[in-house]
Formats: C-alpha cells, structure tokens, sequence
C-alpha cells in the first residue's frame, strides 16, 4: 500500500517535470510559474499636506484680488454653516482675511462626486506652511512642508543677464542678488558682459524639489572681463561675525571717507528738526553740513557713479553718486561742480568731484553732504561705514585652513547648464516602497 503510494506520487512528480520541460521548450521566453490572483495596483501614491492626494480628485484655486475665503467656499457649493463655523472657529489658527491674492488653494473632493463638492480645502499660506480646512467635519489645523536643507554647487556662463541666466540654469534669482551684494564693492554688476562666469557654493532650502529660500553663500567666483574675483564667507573665531573675504584674506567692503572734504568743520548735522538760517523755519535737515573755505575740493566719499551732476534752486550745484545697490551720497551748494562729472561717469574713492560754494540755499561757503542707504536719507555719522576691518594676522592661516574643502569645491565646479534639483530621497518614499519593504520584514 505504501509502496504504491509513493509510486504514484514519484509518477506525478515525474510527469510534470517531463511537462514542464517540453513547456519550456516549446514556449522558451514563457515564465512557469503559479499564476497568482491578478489584483487591482493601486495608485501611485501622492503624498502632500501629510495625506495621499491620489484618493482624492484634486483641483487648484488661486485666489484673485479682492477675494473673500467664505467666496471661494461658496463657489464650491460648501454650505453656509460650514462656512460660518469656519470663521469663527479659524480665529485661533489662521485669520481668515489675510488670504492673499496670488497664492494657492488646493480642493479635495470625493473621486465619485460628479458635482465636485470640496471634503478639505488646503490654503497655502507659503511655500512651507498652510492651513487645512476639513469641509465634512469641519476642522481646521496648520501644517508645514518639509523642508529639504541643501548644499548647491552651481556655475554657469552669462548669456544675457545675471537674473536671465540664474533662471535658465534653474537657479533662485535670489541667488543673484546676494552675489550683487557681496562683490557690491568690486563689481559693476550694471556692466556684466555676456561671456561673464560664476560659481557657487551655497546653501539652499526646498519644498517638494522647489527652491523657498537662498541660505548663506559660503563661497563665489565671479569671472568679469577675464579677471577672477573670489569671496569667501569666514567668521573670525568661534563667535565672530561671518563676513566675506577674497581669496587673500581682504574685507570685500570699503570703507567710506569720514567726511567729503579735509580741513572743515561740521556746521550743522543731520537733524530731523532744526531751525532754518535762511528760510527762518523749523524744518528736517537731513544732510550733514561742513564749513570750508570757497574753492575747497569736495571729494567722493566713495567708488561709485554718477547719477546726477546739475544746478537746481535750492541745493545748487551738486552732484548725487550711486556707489552700490545700497549707498548713495549727495554734495549740494558747490561753487563749480568738477570736470567730467555727468550721468554715468565713474568716479573713485577720493576723487575731486567739485568745488565748496554757497550756490543754491545756503547762507555761507559749505558743503551739505547727504547720504542714502537703501533709499533712505540717514545720517552718516551714526551708520557703521568703516566696514573694512583688515583680518588680523592671526586669523589669516585658520582662514586659509577653513576655506580649503571650499576652495575645491569651487574648482571641481563646471559651468555647464545647471539639471533642475531632483526632490530629497525622503520625499520619494511612496506609500508602494513602504509596503515593499514590510513585505521584506513580516
Ligand atoms: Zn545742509
């Protein structure tokens, strides 16, 4: 009886692995295996606002100008209690009228529901943070998007402008501006020729593969009529203030002249309320006076260029120097304005720009300087203009040290077209690779 059995059992195995084999040779590329019950794959998940969009039918609204957030649900068809409670009920977490135009509000609805009435409403009130409205269950609470802290390596070659080419290489133009801002002093970044380099090293951040912020630049090369110009980030010890250094060790910033002409007084300083000599009011002077003798040499405080050099019925004749996107400065009541200043004309640090006068309103020989910082009048002797602090000595071989992996960073840099950045690996992490991988486990 056993024997029997077990003859049937080795006659059956036999058989189907004579059938399997002349299978596999009639059908070569064909794979035998056990067919396994065909099941639905569900959707590639979408994660965002910490829930799988994929189950939902998703819809964009973008609020428009003057547009109220109980107008936008009642275009969706949400019922007007909802509404109400919304508002009230929003109070503690998000005010409801700082909604602005512009930004996105992203609906969810049922992927049955053919009249597409919204289940949540999510209000993006920045690129990181929003507010999610619960339409059946009426609920609100915030979230933030991850953010994604990187370090950027990019280079590239001007085509036509900075902000042109930042864009054409999928670089944040904030990225431009900064770079504007620290070679300020040693780069007429109005006179970029195309042909001109850069290189970067910096940090950024991102949301789902999206720039949202330009952090610190830690160093750029900037290539500008085949001359190379470096900038390097360094703090001086452990607590100082970072600030950017050329390839030496030297400040990037300059320091402003004390005052526009040598051998004078201040006659009268910058004030908010002062009375008027001439006009016999109490008025604003928001220029710092300096007495000096008719024909004195009034010298730019600064490298920059000119932006104005005319007469005008109360300040005479003067001259108005552009020095960076941040400073301007302004000499009125000159008795001769120098030679060769007008529009555009680029003058020095130092440099004689016209003559101490009383042109203009002013009732004796003075210079009346006035200075601007971010369009602003300010008074110069309370801002801090001696930027240029040599790097002691002692910090210059821990400067050298620190900016060593840097520096090879910006070698190894190509400027070839800068690919846009792929999201984070954790960002890619779908909800099929999370169930691959407990299949892996249990
Ligand atoms: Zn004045």
């Amino acid at each position: 009886m056993r024997k029997k059995a077990a003859l049937i059992v080795l006659l059956v195995v036999a058989t189907g692995s004579v059938c399997f084999w002349v299978i596999s040779k009639i059908y070569p590329q064909t794979e035998i295996a056990v067919v396994k019950p065909v099941v639905a794959k569900p959707e590639k998940p979408v994660i965002k606002y910490g829930m799988n969009l994929a189950e939902f039918k998703v819809s964009n609204h973008i609020v428009q100008q003057n547009e109220i957030f109980a107008g936008i649900l009642s275009q969706y068809n949400v019922a007007g209690r909802t509404i109400n409670f919304l508002s009230n009920a929003s109070q503690k977490i998000f005010n409801l009228s700082k909604i602005k135009a512009g930004n996105n509000c992203t609906l969810l609805c049922d992927k049955n529901d053919s009249i597409h009435t919204p289940k949540k409403l999510v209000y993006e009130e920045s690129k990181v943070d929003y507010v999610v409205f619960n339409l059946d269950s009426p609920s609100i609470y915030r979230g933030q998007n991850k953010i994604d802290h990187r370090q950027r390596e990019v280079g590239g070659v001007i085509k036509s402008s900075l902000y042109e080419t930042f864009e054409e290489n999928n670089i944040n133009p904030a990225l431009a501006v900064r770079m504007s801002e620290i070679f300020a002093w040693t780069i007429d970044f109005y006179k970029i020729q195309p042909g001109d380099k850069f290189k970067v090293v910096y940090d950024e951040d991102f949301v789902n593969g999206e720039s949202v912020y330009v952090g610190e630049i830690k160093a750029c090369m900037f290539n500008s009529g085949g001359k190379d110009f470096y900038a390097f980030h360094y703090k001086k010890g452990k607590d100082g203030d970072g600030d950017y250094y050329d390839e030496n060790g030297n400040s990037m910033k300059k320091e402003f002249l004390k005052a526009p002409v040598k051998f004078s007084r201040i006659s009268s300083k910058y004030s908010l309320n002062r009375f008027h000599p001439v006009t016999k009011e109490w008025k604003a002077h928001l220029g710092t006076d300096y007495a000096a003798a008719p024909g004195t040499p009034i010298l730019a405080t600064a490298d920059g260029v000119v932006e104005e050099a005319q007469f005008k019925q109360f300040n005479g004749n003067y001259v108005k120097i552009r020095h960076n996107g941040q400073y301007k400065t302004q000499y009125l009541h000159m008795s001769k304005i120098g030679t060769g200043m007008r529009p555009g004309a680029k003058v020095k640090q130092g440099q004689v720009i016209g003559y101490v006068g009383m042109t203009g309103l002013a009732t004796g020989p003075h210079v009346c300087y006035r200075f601007w910082k971010d369009g602003q009048q300010v008074d110069p002797l309370k801002q801090k203009l001696t930027f240029a602090d040599p790097m002691p000595t002692k910090y210059k071989a821990d400067f050298i040290t620190q900016t060593k992996g840097v520096r090879l960073k910006l070698a190894a840099i190509t400027y070839t077209k800068q690919e846009s950045p792929k999201p984070a690996k954790e960002e890619s992490v779908s909800i099929d690779t999370t169930l691959q991988f407990a299949k892996k486990f249990f």
